[in-house]
């Protein structure tokens, strides 16, 4: 039988990354960061010049994506790309942006699946994304859609990139924001929709540590 999969999707900012790393944390499983797969495939094609749109170029570097995530006893995870580091460089909304054009192609899709699924290993695996639960581990035992308003969202990102020392506008993150929500909500292939047997949770005006009790609890529940 095959380790158990926890899937937490959501749109960006709705505190995911910040959950499934608690979560994975707590139970001692496997952590799989799918959005980090497709903002380090933008970063490859914006360092070999490839357009977004360029499907036909876009396939080969995705199955050959030379990515490796090596994560710590607190499940932070560092990020390399070709043996560089590319962690932090990632982060930048540029980056997302980008990701989320490429993110609409099916055979890039397609080229990252077996990918994605190899992260599920025992003792268990959470898998943050936005299409977990829907196409990648549709026989998840846990399917949680995490979401909060647009606004919080463009905050809790604005805190999070400044710390980072990113030097960003909140009106224009807000603007990114609704830009990549609406594309990764309206793509034919994979869009940003709750599995039918995801539980619903609003992150907006929660604490970090209110939600993951939520989360845990639902995840006992259901284990
Ligand atoms: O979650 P994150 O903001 O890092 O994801 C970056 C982009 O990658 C998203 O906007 C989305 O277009 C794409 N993505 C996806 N499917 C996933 C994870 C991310 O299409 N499972």
């Amino acid at each position: 039988t095959q380790a158990p999969v926890i899937t937490i999707d959501g749109p960006g900012g709705s505190g995911k990354g910040t959950i499934c790393r608690l979560v994975a944390q707590k139970l001692g499983w496997h952590l799989l960061d799918s959005g980090a797969i497709y903002r380090v495939l933008a970063l490859a094609a914006i360092h070999h010049n490839i357009a977004p749109e360029d499907e036909e170029a876009l396939q080969p570097l995705a199955a050959h994506l030379d990515v490796q995530f090596t994560c710590d006893e607190l499940c932070n995870v560092k990020i390399t790309l070709e043996g560089e580091n590319v962690t932090h460089t990632i982060r930048t909304e540029q980056v997302g942006s980008v990701a989320s054009k490429i993110a609409s192609l099916p055979r890039v899709r397609e080229a990252l699946l077996r990918r994605q699924r190899a992260f599920r290993e025992t003792p268990g695996l959470v898998a943050d994304g936005r299409d977990m639960g829907t196409v990648v581990f549709p026989g998840a035992e846990v399917k949680i859609f995490l979401t909060a308003d647009a606004q919080e969202r463009a905050n809790r990102r604005y805190l999070e990139l400044k710390q980072k020392g990113h030097d960003v506008n909140i009106g224009d993150l807000l603007s990114e924001i609704q830009t990549r929500d609406e594309r990764d909500m309206n793509r034919a292939v994979a869009p940003l929709v709750p599995a039918a047997d995801a539980y619903l949770l609003d992150s907006t005006n929660k604490s970090i540590d209110q939600v993951l009790q939520e989360v845990l609890s639902f995840v006992k529940k259901q284990l």
